[in-house]
């Protein structure tokens, strides 16, 4: 077989003609959005409406609250927190490490692949702060049945937890809501990991960029956007 029938061959698997040999770097970045189907790729969408229809018939109602989730829409994010946090009296490297506490640097967000989404169960009364670890963990918690229904169910459809209670873990603090869908979002970090440079998320309307240097964000690759559940590595 020579090399154009070997290429001609490969694109004949329908699984891998379907992906790209490297996923584009305003992808990994959130400047372009993947194709979406609710918030999610249609893959992990489609095993989304599954799960979501399993936890049903236990009385839970699977809401994804945030999926995709755009390089603009987290810099808002982002820029909201440093001004709130400097307003406080935080300045510098512990201004950032507050920030990054629970949110993502612009650019660097799992939300912006299209693999994570963050759920609750919208059957229960909502709480006016959701996203409170002590509402899935603590067993008087509003979401905690729908925790333990994730907890045995969750893998089965490819979902896996991100930001696991694991103390031996780094980078963001513990998130009980948010999920990554496996098998897309292993490539995804990957190809992150070999492909993405400060040069494409430090954008001037970032605030705080002065601290954001090299070292800084060579550390936060290894900490933070690495800083996972060792299933999603
Ligand atoms: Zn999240």
């Amino acid at each position: 077989m020579n090399r154009q029938q070997f290429l001609l061959s490969i694109l004949a698997i329908p699984a891998l003609a379907k992906l790209p040999i490297e996923i584009d770097i305003d992808i990994l970045t959130g400047q372009i959005a993947p194709v979406l189907r609710f918030g999610l790729q249609k893959e992990p969408s489609k095993s989304f409406e599954a799960m979501k229809k399993e936890a049903a018939k236990a009385k839970i109602k699977l809401h994804i609250t945030s999926g995709y989730r755009s390089y603009n829409k987290q810099i808002e994010i982002w820029n909201g927190k440093y001004d709130r946090y400097s307003s406080k009296g935080l300045k510098g490297i512990s201004l950032i490490k507050k920030i990054t506490e629970f949110s993502a640097m612009p650019g660097t967000s799992r939300h912006h692949w299209g693999t994570d989404a963050d759920i609750l169960d919208i059957s229960v009364l909502q709480p006016k702060n959701p996203l409170e670890p002590s509402h899935y963990v603590s067993s008087k918690g509003i979401y905690n049945r729908l925790y333990e229904w994730m907890l045995h169910n969750s893998e089965r459809f490819g979902f896996y937890e991100a930001y696991t209670d694991d103390p031996t873990r780094t980078g963001y603090e513990f998130e009980p809501w948010h999920y990554s869908y496996k098998t897309l979002a292993i490539r995804y970090l990957k190809d992150y990991n070999r492909n993405v440079k400060l040069s494409y998320i430090k954008l001037p309307q970032l605030k705080g960029k002065e601290l954001i240097t090299e070292a800084f964000f060579s550390e936060y690759k290894r900490d933070y956007v690495n800083g996972l559940n060792p299933y999603l590595q």
